[in-house]
């Protein structure tokens, strides 16, 4: 049976001194219309969301996802997310999810227009099937994300650091990827350097040294490539975020993209060209992606 579940939450100032929110909570049916048609995320994609990995009811990570959701809320200028509220949202959430691997998205819009306030809920439905991806990896071709590294210092309004629910640019380019014959696309900056692919980020070994480009703005920080770091530092080996030229991509001993949902995928080839995949790794990253992780 596929168990989809949605809860609406009526959004609890930051300073809000209860322990409890269940109140705060509206179950309502998962496929039934919720939101209004004046909503300004589907509008406008006006609202910042997180999607986090369950596995056999555990939810991958809670901690790092709210983090991200209230840092994208305040480069949104949205109300901070009121931490205890949506934790408990997400334990309902975890609650319903059985046994294997589900997405919990939770998602904070700047609400209905002229509405007094934001609009926020919290869904949990079985996630797609990634093993074919994990254990055979993706090949992907580069596409220019048109701006340079340093753009985020210089115009904010782009909220590059932002997961917000404007996604339609992210769409458009793994569809690119795929009339191009590849499975997925990383993102160069305009003055050539690897960014990030439209829904992972991108991890590189260049010998026994892993190296990520820096979060500093123009990407989103991954909550996968931090775990995925602290599996690796605590193995022994150096792990690094730096400016990455594009063609240090095509040279790597091996690269991942990496995410809450789809975990480690291996890249397998780049813009047509064979790159070298530690199937060894791969499989242990993704065991260990797969357990339980807080
Ligand atoms: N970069 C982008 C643009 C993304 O959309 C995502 C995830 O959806 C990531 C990176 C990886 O983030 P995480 O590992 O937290 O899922």
């Amino acid at each position: 049976m596929t168990r989809r579940f949605a809860l609406m939450i009526d959004p609890a100032a930051a300073d809000d001194s209860r322990s409890d929110f269940a109140d705060t909570f509206t179950l309502v049916d998962a496929a039934a219309p919720a939101l209004s048609v004046g909503e300004l995320s589907t509008q406008r994609g006006d609202g910042v969301f997180e999607s986090i990995g369950v596995v056999d009811g555990h939810a991958q990570e809670v901690v790092p996802h709210l983090e991200r959701l209230a840092h994208s809320a305040q480069l949104c200028d949205l109300p901070i997310p009121h931490q205890t509220q949506w934790r408990q949202a997400v334990e309902r959430a975890a609650a319903h999810c059985e046994e294997g691997e589900y997405v919990i998205k939770l998602i904070l819009s700047r609400g209905v227009e002229h509405g007094p306030t934001p609009t926020a809920w919290v869904t949990a439905a079985p996630a797609s099937d990634f093993s074919t991806v994990r254990e055979q990896g993706i090949r992907v071709v580069t596409l220019d994300r048109g701006y340079d590294l340093d753009i985020a210092e210089r115009a904010p309004w782009l909220l590059l650091g932002a997961k917000t629910l404007s996604y339609a640019v992210n769409m458009a380019a793994l569809r690119e990827a795929h009339r191009r014959g590849a499975d997925d696309a990383i993102f160069l900056s305009r003055d050539g350097f690897v960014l990030e692919a439209p829904t992972a980020s991108l991890i590189l070994r260049v010998g026994d040294r892993f190296v990520t480009p820096e979060p500093n703005g123009g990407i989103l920080h991954g909550t996968t490539q931090l775990s995925v770091y602290e599996h690796l530092a605590g193995r022994g080996f150096a792990v690094e975020y730096g400016r990455i030229p594009a063609s240090d991509l095509p040279r790597a001993d091996a690269a991942w993209l990496v995410s809450s949902v789809r975990l480690a995928a291996a890249i397998t080839a780049v813009d047509g060209a064979d790159l070298p995949v530690d199937r060894a790794l791969t499989a242990e990253l993704n065991e260990y992606l797969l357990s339980p992780r807080d």
